[in-house]
């Protein structure tokens, strides 16, 4: 067999798991992927990327390496699927503080920041779409991923490039690398904030971060621009906004919680006073790190199971490209980035 065509069974459909089969797809390899179908992470995220961090206001992880990916990999899969799902929306942050609007005002006389900021104008000073006491700025390069469409039609281009199975894996069936009777050469981990569970990769610094989002409907919010302040609002047509989202690192469940809706529509009234109506709640657990960096890697002793997770907040922005470093890892031995690969923790 050549190395091109290794068997890979990959565990876990959601962004991690898709990512990895779309690149070893590419590259020649056979590949089952697997899952149960309990997402509650991927199907739930808004699909928004931001190159920036508000809070800090600063850039993103890699950014400059991701965006012009990603725009690659997300239109090379609309066409390679005919479909539609990967968009352009403007962000608009209306500054929380002044201090805020101060960090702005520097960062964007910054060379380096040049691509992601666009400059302060009165225009932005005066925008009257929603709560505007600070001023705001408008982001570049911004984008978000239709989750629904995007899963559904990668998924079928997967099924007929390779095999989609329904099931729950179960690991008293894996001998080696052959699992229920058929033969693979490699096994990868891609279960998300189930990773826990893990026989092989369980204890690994995997956190379950909980997210929770509403759906609501309003007259008042503008429907050709993501505003953020406190929370983020993405229009979804027809006055129907999906906003959010929440981070709680105590409560594992999948469940919708009245705390979150209360908090979510709080954030909302720092940019709007309108008395919208919720017409969905939806939660789901983020499989984040404390360095915020993904989990990849193979494992000390059985050198063909491997592990791609911990995408956190940002999945949409590093998936594409993490995943084609990781394959080139798998198939090629080209080392993986050291502030991603597990060995970091050196206990799996
Ligand atoms: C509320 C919320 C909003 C978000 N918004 C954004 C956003 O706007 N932008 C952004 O970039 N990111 C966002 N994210 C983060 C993003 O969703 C994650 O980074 C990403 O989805 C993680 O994907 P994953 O495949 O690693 O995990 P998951 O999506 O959890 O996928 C893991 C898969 O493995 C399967 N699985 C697990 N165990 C087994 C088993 N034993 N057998 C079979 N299958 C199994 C599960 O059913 C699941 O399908 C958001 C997350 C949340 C919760």
């Amino acid at each position: 067999m050549t190395r091109s065509k290794r068997n890979f069974l990959i565990i876990g459909a959601g962004l991690s798991g898709v990512s990895v089969a779309i690149q070893l797809i590419r590259k020649g390899a056979n590949v089952a992927l697997m899952d149960n179908c309990v997402n509650f992470s991927s199907s739930v995220a808004a699909g928004m990327i931001n190159p920036l961090v508000f809070r800090r206001m600063t850039k993103s992880w890699r950014v400059d390496e991701f965006i012009p990916h990603l725009k690659t990999f997300y239109r090379g899969l609309e066409t390679e699927t005919n479909s539609s799902f990967f968009h352009e929306i403007p962000i608009r942050r209306l500054f929380s503080t002044e201090q805020e609007h101060d960090f702005w005002l520097e960062k964007q006389e910054r060379e380096d920041f040049e691509l992601y900021m666009n400059r302060v104008t009165d225009a932005d000073y005066s925008y009257s779409g929603g709560k505007n006491p600070f001023g705001s700025g408008r982001v570049k390069e911004t984008y978000y991923v239709e989750v629904q469409p995007f899963f559904e039609n990668v998924k079928k281009w997967i099924s007929d490039h390779g095999a989609l199975l329904t099931e729950e894996f179960d690991s008293t069936l894996l001998s080696g690398t052959q699992y229920n009777d058929v033969a693979y050469d490699d096994i990868v981990f891609c279960q998300g904030y189930l990773n826990p569970n893990n026989e092989w990769f369980g204890s690994l610094p995997l956190d379950q971060t909980k997210g929770e989002t509403l759906t609501i409907k309003s007259k008042q919010l503008p429907e050709d621009i993501s505003l953020n302040r406190k929370c983020f609002i993405l229009p979804q047509g027809d006055q129907t906004f999906k906003i959010g989202s929440t981070y709680g690192w105590s409560d594992p469940t999948t469940h919708v919680t009245e705390e979150a809706r209360a908090e979510i529509l709080n954030n909302l009234s720092y940019i709007i006073d309108e008395k919208v109506e919720v017409l969905d709640q939806a939660a789901g657990i983020r499989p984040t790190t404390r360095d915020r960096r993904p989990l990849l890697g193979t494992h000390t002793e059985f050198k063909n199971y491997h592990i791609f997770n911990g995408l956190g907040a940002k999945g949409f922005m590093l998936a594409p490209l993490i995943s084609l470093e990781f394959v080139e890892y798998l198939l090629d031995g080209k080392p993986l980035d050291k502030e991603v690969d597990i060995a970091r923790y050196n206990n799996s």
